[in-house]
């Protein structure tokens, strides 16, 4: 009966083999998945967030809403060039005020509102 032991043996070990080897791929691969889902979630949840998030309310002047006043006009502090080379790149800048007559960016949700009620009233 000796040879039976041995195919015994044989299928023992190459058998724990396979299967520590079957456990081991499979805990991974879930271990990946799960990864890739808590990932997934992640990115869902961040493009969630920038969906609900208002836009910076900065103007078509590259200036901030904040920067304007009540008729729209920009009191940002520009560089205005006042001399220029040959190539048109602006040799000397004055200190100035932007020129912007209106802000033109979108509105921060709180002022939409308060402006919706004052206009009611
Ligand atoms: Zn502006
Ligand atoms: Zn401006």
């Amino acid at each position: 009966m000796d040879w039976f032991w041995w195919v015994l043996i044989v299928f023992w070990t190459g058998g724990f083999a396979w299967l520590a080897d079957t456990v081991r791929t499979a805990l991974r691969s879930r271990h990946e998945r799960k990864l890739e889902l808590l990932e997934a979630a992640q990115q869902e949840r961040l493009a969630l967030e920038a969906a609900h998030k208002p836009p910076e309310p900065i103007c078509g002047c590259t200036h901030h809403l904040a920067k304007h006043d009540k008729q729209g006009r920009c009191h940002e502090r520009v560089e205005v060039p006042t001399a220029w080379d040959e190539n048109k790149k602006p040799l000397r800048f004055e200190a100035g005020q932007c020129n912007c007559q209106r802000y033109v960016g979108p509105q921060p949700l709180s002022q939409v509102y308060a402006e919706e009620l004052t206009d009611g009233i």
